[in-house]
């Protein structure tokens, strides 16, 4: 496994391995890898040829009083779990790689870009659209695989992808779960065993807002809402800062039960911002 600093690099590893006739398939991440990445590795290891991981934690999606400073990090470990899958090489960028002084171009991604996670974080579906695109310009990789953990962003990718005409398959995997039910997240090192604990409820109340969904006696949309915020609200370690139910290709607000839906939910759980999902088909 090539570890890989500079983009000329990459793109000179990239290009090697296509005129071996490789195909490749990479894996964005922000490191301190979990069995939720790992899924997305082994998926690639069985599709492509040859599999590359990006670990950059990247500024621009992080607003100013976000937690760019201590998001957690752990190469070491990265290293040592990325060694036993079928990885041929990560490429780990600074931050002055990536950004060098005066970068000033930016992918503006608007409407989809500015609801649901972008309402409280401004630019920060612009900051993830622009260190993909760069990604994928440096990785030239074949497929790319993303996590449904993280819904909105697949939906802003595949749009990007699609919008600008960048030759590269959007593959979205399903979401991985610790044995609990809390959704795997580099961000659940973050919270104590109590906040752990309440953490529980975002699950119970996607799988509460699926079986009344699925149920046939619920019509409105805003009654399912209105329930599992009425399920969450009573835990004093959790502040709803939304729960939305929305189509699943185009993220619109819908009135009435429909499939397929997708039900997102995020919340803060004292300075932990969690974020999870579940799609009714
Ligand atoms: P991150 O390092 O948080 O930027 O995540 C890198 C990729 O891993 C993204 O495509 C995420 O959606 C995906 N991912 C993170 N957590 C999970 C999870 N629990 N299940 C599946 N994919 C995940």
């Amino acid at each position: 496994m090539q570890l890989i600093k500079t983009i000329k690099e990459m793109q000179a590893f990239t290009k090697a391995l296509k005129a071996e006739g490789k195909s490749i398939g990479f894996v964005p991440t922000m490191g301190a890898l979990h069995e939720g990445h790992i899924s997305l590795f082994r998926r690639s290891g069985e599709e492509n040829d040859a599999t590359v991981a990006s670990i950059f934690i990247n500024p621009t999606q992080f607003g100013p009083d976000e937690d760019f400073n201590q998001y957690p990090k752990d190469h070491k470990g990265d290293m040592e779990k990325l060694s036993t899958l079928h990885v041929e090489a990560v490429f780990l960028p600074d931050v002055a790689e990536m950004y060098p002084k005066g970068f000033s171009t930016f992918i503006y991604v608007g409407g989809i870009g500015n609801i649901l996670c972008g309402a409280s974080r401004p630019d920060h579906f612009n900051g993830v659209a622009t260190v993909v695109t760069k990604l994928f310009n440096i990785v030239m990789p074949d497929r790319a695989y993303f996590g449904q953990k993280d819904f909105q962003q697949t939906v802003v990718i595949k749009k990007i992808v699609r919008e600008l005409g960048i030759d590269v398959d959007i593959v979205v995997c399903p979401l991985v779960r610790e044995d609990d039910g809390l959704a795997m997240s580099s961000r659940n090192a973050y919270l104590s065993d109590e906040e752990r604990k309440s953490a529980l409820i975002i699950n119970k109340a996607l799988q509460y807002a699926k079986s009344l969904m699925l149920s046939g006696k619920e019509d409105s949309i805003s009654s399912v809402k209105d329930k599992i915020t009425a399920l969450i609200t009573p835990d004093p370690l959790v502040s709803i800062e939304y729960v939305e139910i929305v189509g699943t290709q185009y993220l619109e607000k819908i009135r009435e039960v429909k499939f397929p839906a997708a039900i997102c939910i995020a919340v803060n759980i004292g300075n932990t911002r969690l974020i999870d999902n579940i799609i009714v088909k």
